[in-house]
């Protein structure tokens, strides 16, 4: 395994680039066709079931997975590659994302036979769809504080909890949650902490909306309450949950959705300040951070292809690109003067507005980037 902090820099071969071109030329027959209008933060606002379900016709979901399990046994950088067209366009990618991102290489590691064959040919077919069940009211950046109780019953477990912050549960079909299964041995808290998948229409299982400041809801509380999970349904290792969940993080984290949520908003303003002449040097800027954060994203997917676990730049990718995130927007607002309008057909002060609703929570999701700057420096040996 590379010991270096910062995985190796690849370059896109041209196996990769036909296929980008193959996904630009889908991506500009949907736009004609109207059926989607880009939009900003799309991979958590916009879900599209029949959209996904159109991907998983074209072999662009599931590309990683086997195909004795209804996928394409493809490469993680060509699974970059699609993701990257589609969050550049702002398509609607948000039904599929979680399940396509980390359920499935979840399942494909620590999964029983049983749960790869329920779940992943509909993952990969764009019809199933799932939810990350981590967070809970106590329980954020101190993970390892989880509340929610796994008991042993007979042929399975009983759980009960709360979970907070649930993307898209109201709609997906399940998701994997981290419970604690023993008591905690001694001092390390990150012992007795297993995974299950929990069916979200299981018996016992309420979802309630969080909704955004606007109405919308993307958010949920799950509450479980003395829900059965029957054995084949355990995610690996019982009191192994804490190395699995964190295991997950680094395809979580270092992906294009990290620096693309504001991508469309940047198109705008690239074409507002084009007959203007001004705010180039910014512009400049901006694109110049984008490649940049850019290269090390794809350098972490060429690592993950060869096994590696490269959880620092996957950290580095997060923190460096939800910034450049948020002052995409910041420049926006500084050098056009348009409004950010929810109510917008299309256009700048449309996709300005959903961006500035969703900014707050890009350095918040997927661990904090103070979180992340911690895991930084205790690679560096600061800590
Ligand atoms: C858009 C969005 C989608 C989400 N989707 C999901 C989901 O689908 N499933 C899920 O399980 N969770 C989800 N989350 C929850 C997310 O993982 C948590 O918000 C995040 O882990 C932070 O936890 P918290 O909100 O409890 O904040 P806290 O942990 O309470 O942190 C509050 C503040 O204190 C800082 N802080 C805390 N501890 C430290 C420390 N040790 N050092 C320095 N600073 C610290 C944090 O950086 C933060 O700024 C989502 C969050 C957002 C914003």
């Amino acid at each position: 395994m590379s010991t270096a902090l910062v995985p190796r820099a690849v370059r896109l071969g041209p196996q990769e680039e036909q296929l980008r071109a193959e996904v630009r030329a889908f991506v500009a027959e949907e736009l004609a066709a109207g059926t989607f209008r880009p939009r900003s933060d799309s991979w958590l606002t916009g879900w599209d079931e029949a959209f996904s379900r159109r991907l998983g016709e074209r072999g662009w979901l599931g590309m990683t997975v086997p195909r004795a399990y209804g996928g394409h046994d493809r490469t993680a950088l060509e699974r970059y590659v699609v993701t990257e067209e589609l969050l550049a366009a702002g398509a609607p990618v948000a039904a599929h994302w979680i399940a396509d991102r980390q359920t499935a290489p979840a399942l494909l590691h620590f999964g029983t036979e049983a749960l790869k064959t329920r779940y992943l040919p509909g993952i990969a077919a764009g019809t199933c769809f799932f939810a990350i069940g981590l967070s809970e009211p106590d329980a954020g950046s101190d993970l390892a504080a989880v509340r929610t109780r796994a008991v042993r019953a007979e042929g399975g477990w009983r759980l009960t909890g709360t979970k907070v912050w649930t993307s898209g549960a109201h709609h997906a079909h399940a998701f994997a949650v981290l419970a604690r299964s023993s008591p905690a041995e001694g001092r390390d808290r990150k012992s007795g902490l297993s995974q299950f998948v929990v069916d979200l229409r299981s018996p016992g299982v309420t979802i309630r909306p969080i909704r955004l400041i606007n109405g919308a809801h993307h958010f949920n509380e799950v509450v479980l309450d003395d829900v059965f999970v029957p054995d084949e349904m355990v995610l690996g290792v019982i009191g192994q949950g804490w190395n699995q969940a964190t295991s997950e993080l680094a395809f979580e984290r270092s992906g294009p959705e990290r620096y693309l949520s504001t991508f469309p908003l940047l198109t705008a303003l690239v074409g507002a300040l084009a007959d203007a002449g001004t705010g180039r040097a910014e512009l400049g800027r901006l694109v110049s951070r984008v490649w940049t954060v850019r290269r090390l994203s794809i350098s972490v997917a060429a690592a993950l292809d060869r096994g590696e676990v490269p959880e620092v730049a996957a950290a580095l990718v997060k923190d460096l690109g939800t910034r450049l995130e948020q002052e995409i927007i910041d420049a926006a607002r500084l050098l056009v003067d348009a409004r950010p309008d929810p109510g917008a057909t299309d256009g700048l002060p449309r996709l300005l507005a959903d961006a500035v609703l969703m900014s707050p929570g890009f350095t918040l999701r997927g661990g904090t980037n103070e979180i992340l700057r911690g895991v930084v420096a205790r690679a560096m040996g600061m800590r």
